[in-house]
C-alpha cells in the first residue's frame, strides 16, 4: 500500500493533470477525483489477491486474516478492480450512498 504522503486535491494539479514533477504521484490525494467507490463482500471474498494485482495505486493491503481491503484514500473509482475479482465480491457503489 503506497503511504500517505500528501494531501494535494485534484484541484491543485497542472492543466490536463500533469504531473510536472518525477516522482510526485504519491503526493496526491488521488481518491478525491473519485465518483465510485468499491466495496467488497468478505462472504464472497476468496482471498486470491487479484484486486491487489490488478489496482493501478496500490490501495489493497492485506490484512492479517488474509482479506484485502481498500485505501481510500488513493482509489480513483476506475472499477478495475471490481471488473478483475473472479468471485465478483467487490460492488461499484456511487459515492454519497
Ligand atoms: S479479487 Fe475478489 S476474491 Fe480476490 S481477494 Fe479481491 S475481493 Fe477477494
Ligand atoms: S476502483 Fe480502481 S483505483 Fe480503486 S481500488 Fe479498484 S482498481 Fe484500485
Amino acid at each position: 500500500m503506497a503511504k500517505e504522503t500528501g494531501a494535494v486535491s485534484w484541484k491543485e494539479l497542472e492543466l490536463g493533470c500533469t504531473l510536472v514533477e518525477a516522482g510526485s504521484a504519491s503526493k496526491l490525494k488521488t481518491g478525491d477525483w473519485r465518483s465510485m467507490r468499491p466495496v467488497t463482500d468478505f462472504d464472497l471474498c476468496i482471498k486470491c489477491g487479484q484486486c491487489y494485482i490488478f489496482c493501478p495505486d496500490m490501495v489493497y493491503s492485506r490484512n492479517e486474516e488474509g482479506y484485502y481491503i481498500a485505501n481510500y484514500y488513493y482509489c480513483k473509482g476506475c472499477g478495475i478492480c471490481a471488473r478483475e475479482c473472479p468471485k465478483d465480491a467487490i460492488k461499484m457503489v456511487q459515492e454519497g450512498d
